[in-house]
């Protein structure tokens, strides 16, 4: 299938970057390693995050900054924005230990706890209508698959495939398709998504025409790439991307 006689594309944008300051103002646990989290400030006015699988770069400064330059100097990791609004956002995060510097913040900062925000920068937006929609991800592409979940569209094919450690680990998602949920129990992160993948036939495809984003631990991207190519996928017209690394702080991934 090539991207020409495509019901959509991914169209990229540029966004004008900009770091903002803002305050923590909720916090609520939806599953016990998964928590979702409000910030609030006047700094988010114009907020916009135009593609499902944008990112930004929050920053976790010991004590807020003066300037940016120093605010950019702060350890910063990558997260999506999930909802926001006129002076708030909504972020999840995968709380995944003690290790690190966001998801301890996650899990324990006290309202009030001040971070940066920065972008975000770029967005990749799906346009037109996908023929059927392919979503796999561990805890951390959570926010993602909800996102590009809202998108589809009742009468498209579509499979949503989520990996996490057990059934606690479950939280409701809306979309028009059940959540398909596999259990790693102590299998490491990943394991359990690329054998799903591997285990997929060109007969398995999902539909016509379909948008495929895959993401989770790095490990996940060659048999990512593997199934586009078994089922005929253009890159260009799908995401596979590691989301983390194993044993890596502050893992980038190549964009
Ligand atoms: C485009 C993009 C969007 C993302 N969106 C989200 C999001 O919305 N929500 C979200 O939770 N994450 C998201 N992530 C993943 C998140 O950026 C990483 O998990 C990040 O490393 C967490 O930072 P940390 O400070 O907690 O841990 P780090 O300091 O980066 O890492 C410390 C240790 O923890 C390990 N580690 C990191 N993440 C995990 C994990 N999930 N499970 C187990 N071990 C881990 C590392 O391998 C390392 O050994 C996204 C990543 C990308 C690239």
């Amino acid at each position: 299938m090539t991207s020409s006689n495509s019901p959509f594309r991914i169209e990229r944008r540029m966004n004008d970057l900009r770091f903002r300051t803002v305050s923590l103002a909720a916090r609520e646990q939806l599953a016990p390693n998964y928590v979702r989290i409000r910030v609030e400030g006047s700094d988010l006015a114009g907020f916009d995050s135009p593609g499902a699988d944008d990112h930004m770069r929050l920053f976790f400064p010991a004590e807020m900054p003066d300037t940016i330059e120093e605010l950019r100097a702060a350890p910063s990791r990558e997260y999506t924005p999930l909802f926001w609004g006129d002076g708030w956002l909504e972020v999840e995060f995968a709380v995944h230990g003690d290790e690190g510097v966001a998801a301890p913040w996650a899990a324990t900062a006290p309202l009030g706890a001040r971070i940066g925000v920065g972008g975000p920068r770029g967005s990749a937006v799906v346009t037109g209508t996908p023929g059927s929609w392919m979503l796999v991800g561990d805890e951390t592409a959570i926010p993602a698959i909800r996102r590009f979940a809202a998108q589809i569209s009742d009468d498209a094919p579509a499979r949503i495939v989520i990996e996490v450690r057990g059934a606690e680990d479950e939280i409701a998602i809306d979309a028009p398709v059940d959540v398909e949920w596999l259990h790693r129990g102590d299998a490491p992160s990943g394991s359990v998504l690329i054998a799903f993948l591997d285990s997929l036939q060109t007969s398995d495809a999902v539909g016509e025409h379909p948008f495929v984003f895959i993401a989770a631990e790095q490990t996940i991207v060659k048999p990512g790439r593997a199934l586009l190519e078994r089922w005929g996928v253009d890159t260009t017209q799908a995401v596979v991307k590691g989301y983390w690394k194993r044993g890596e702080a502050e893992y980038h991934a190549p964009h």
